[in-house]
Formats: C-alpha cells, structure tokens, sequence
C-alpha cells in the first residue's frame, strides 16, 4: 500500500527506497519524495475529504500509471555525475550487475564528500577562494518561490511543475524567511496531516518538528570555498543567496558545485537546457 510505503520512508528516517518486485524477484526502480509529491498532487481535493489513493492503492497500481504518464529516461553510459545533475535527481541506486542488488545508493552529498577527502590530498584549486558571484555558480534567474502566505499546495503545485528540490520562502517584503522542500512535503505524512494542503507554507515550517534545513544562507562575495565548507558542514544540498537586507538573490545548490567541480572542467554542461 502505498501509505504504508511512505510511513516506511519516516519511521525509516531516509528519502528513498529500492522498489523490490516480488513477481520479477529484481529490483524496478526507486520510490521517492516526489512519488509522495506526486499522489498527493494528483489526488487531493480538500482538507474534508480523504485522499482514498493514498489509503488504498497499491505501489504496483501508481508506478503503472506513472509509467504510462510521462517518459523516465536514464542515460545509462554516461557518469554518475552527469546522470544525476541532467535528470534533476538526488538519488542513483548502483546496481551489481552480476546480481541486480542495489548495492549503495549515491548521493550529491556522498559525491562531495568524496571529493572532499580525496581533494585534501590535491593541491587546492585557485578558484576557491574567488567569490561565488565571480564563478557565476548557482541559479540567479527565474527562481521558484513561495509566499509564507500561500498554501502548501501551491508550493506542490511548483514542486510538480519545475523540477527544484527547494523553494526560497519570502513574505510580503521579498525578505528570505524560510525555505520549504521536496524533503519537508514528507513531514505531512509523519504528522499524518496529508489532507491539510491549505495550510500555509509558513505554518508547515513553524510546525516542522526536525528542524533541518533551516534558513542556511550565504552572500555573493563570499568564496566558493566557504559556501562549500558551510554546506558540508550543515550538511545541507543548498544554500539561498541573500543581499544584506535578507532579500533572496538566488540558489546556490550542490548541483551547481558539481557541476562546477567536475562536469565543467571535462567540458560538460548537463544543467543547461
Ligand atoms: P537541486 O534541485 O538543488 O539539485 O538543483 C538543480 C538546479 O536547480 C540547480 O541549478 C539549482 O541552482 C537550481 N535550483 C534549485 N532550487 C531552485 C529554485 N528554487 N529556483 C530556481 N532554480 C533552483
């Protein structure tokens, strides 16, 4: 059943699961947060009515439906970097390819880490210490945000529309007052309120109980290296860039430091269009 898949991802505490067919007895893809995104979108109606999908469905019936719904490509021959940056996804099961086992799951946040130690053993790079705006790294252009005000359907509405893992939160000033991801839609159903899709962005934020990506923000002049220092630390996949006066400048995500780090230097863009 498809609820219980999802409150399998909170008690859990992880943001994925390899989808394993018992029929096929093989491992047929992976179910996320945007699946949860997903069915809710899909069905809900209003905060009066139960979302009787969500309750009674199967995984079987939605992946059936989704597969008819769109295609789902994955560019089998090419890197692991490119592959997770070019279809916007946050997570790629490496598959033994004797077995068909998931063997591990890799990650944005694994991949820095990786660079991370084995880049201490390299010369540091010039460019870390050029500032961020310099580099150009980061989204600054046509971004995606939500009122404090506005429903927290609308920012699914967003979230099913444009293919960004969070949204800047601003109120009525265009100040930054939060920040609302795919990963906080979840916390919906660990608080099993899932048909409250009226209530406000700014609420879902206030009642969020692990309070964990916060408003972990950085400024145009600060260096690449800082803001990549900041994210390990925090361990978070992005930071918002603000002006002094908390104004949202952009997006400055673990994406755009890959993308950055690894595909530029081959001559590869895999986040233009
Ligand atoms: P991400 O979803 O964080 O892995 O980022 C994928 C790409 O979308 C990166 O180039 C980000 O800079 C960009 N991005 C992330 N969040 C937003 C947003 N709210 N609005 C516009 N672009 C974004």
């Amino acid at each position: 059943m498809i609820k219980k898949a999802f409150f399998a991802l909170v008690a859990n505490g992880v943001r994925a699961a390899p989808l394993w067919d018992s029929q096929k007895q093989s491992f047929v893809g992976m179910l996320t947060i945007t699946d949860f995104i997903l069915v809710l979108h899909r069905y809900y109606r209003s905060p009066l009515v139960q979302i009787y999908e969500i309750e009674e469905h199967t995984i079987q019936t939605w992946r059936g439906e989704q597969r008819t719904g769109g295609p789902k490509g994955r560019d089998q021959g090419s890197s692991a970097v490119y592959s997770l940056i070019k279809n916007r996804i946050h997570r790629l099961p490496v598959l033994d390819p004797a077995s068909g086992n998931v063997l591990h799951i890799l990650t944005h946040k694994r991949l820095l880490k990786f660079l991370h130690i084995f880049g201490a053993l390299l010369p540091r790079p010039q460019f870390l210490s050029r500032s961020i705006q310099d580099l150009g790294i980061g989204t600054f252009r046509d971004l995606a945000v939500v009122l404090d005000t506005a429903p927290i359907l609308s920012a699914l509405d967003i979230f099913v529309d444009r293919r960004v893992s969070a949204l800047p939160v601003v109120n009525e000033s265009g100040e930054v007052v939060g920040l609302y991801s795919r990963f906080d839609v979840i916390h919906l159903a660990a608080q099993k309120i899932y048909n409250r899709l009226d209530m406000s962005v700014g609420e879902a934020l206030r009642r969020r109980s692990l309070c964990l990506e916060g408003i972990i923000s950085c400024q145009p002049h600060e260096s690449l290296g800082d803001v990549i220092d900041r994210i390990a630390r925090e361990q978070v996949h992005r930071l918002v860039m603000v002006d002094e006066s908390q104004h949202l400048l952009g997006v400055v995500s673990l994406s755009d430091i890959l993308q950055a780090l690894v595909l530029s230097p081959a001559g590869i863009d895999a986040l233009g269009a």
